[in-house]
């Protein structure tokens, strides 16, 4: 029960946002880090260039305070119109010369960030639903942005890497990897070991340092850097 006008904090996922607050600041290092000039040339992402990868990044922060208004006012705003909204927002803004689209990722994120400013407790736990068609709450968008925020600063190809990113931070990607896996019903036989960590309960097992674990797991490299008792599989592809 919520005392009528008081704040209620229970729901708000304090630690994601925490995450995710860091997460964006990161970004915003590798995003520096890159001249104009570099723009226009390859990600790490398959397929992408970084003006791509820049200009889908600030797109999905707009996508994202769709959700947060759905949450907040009950009116449904979903994440994109369509599919094909979707490619072409990205495209329009991968056409921006270089300051602009720098300028348009940080203007989304600070979008995002007032968006997240005016949630309240009863708003964190109002149902929305993702581009992938999942119902969940509200509280759900700060972490759907934090794993695009770390991991896609890693992708820019702008000297950052996955042993950047906080430990917890790493470990919450993997149990999202595992969680994606079992809602596919296609969980791979695997126990994977990190430290003291472990996920999984298959026949094939894996070890690695986690930051290594979790750049194989989320579809970042061939698992260089991993031990394991017999061949890698091929992982089904993250998000
Ligand atoms: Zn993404």
């Amino acid at each position: 029960m919520t005392v009528e006008g008081t704040r209620d904090v229970g729901t708000e996922p304090t630690e994601v946002l925490e995450w995710w607050r860091n997460g964006e600041r990161h970004l915003g290092t590798a995003l520096g880090r890159l001249t104009d000039e570099e723009f226009d040339a390859p990600s790490l992402l398959p397929g992408w260039t970084r003006q791509q990868l820049l200009a889908h990044v600030a797109r999905n922060a707009d996508a994202l305070v769709n959700l947060l208004t759905w949450a907040r006012t009950g009116i449904e705003t979903p994440m994109y119109a369509s599919p094909e909204a979707r490619a072409a927002g990205i495209a329009e803004a991968a056409a921006l010369p270089a300051p602009h689209l720098r300028a348009e990722v940080l203007a989304a994120t600070r979008r995002l960030a007032d968006a997240v400013a005016t949630m309240t407790g009863e708003a964190w736990s109002a149902p929305v639903r993702t581009a992938q068609g999942r119902t969940v709450p509200a509280a759900e968008v700060p972490w759907m942005r934090c794993r695009e925020v770390w991991v896609h600063a890693v992708d820019l190809d702008a000297g950052v890497g996955f042993a950047d990113i906080p430990e917890d931070v790493l470990a919450a990607l993997v149990d999202d990897v595992f969680r994606m896996w079992d809602r596919r019903d296609q969980i791979p036989d695997l126990a994977v070991f990190a430290g003291d960590r472990e996920w999984g309960t298959g026949a094939l097992a894996v070890a690695g340092p986690l930051p290594e674990v979790t750049a194989w797991l989320t579809g970042r490299t061939a698992g260089e850097g991993l031990q394991a008792d017999g061949p890698l599989p091929q992982l089904a592809a993250w998000l």
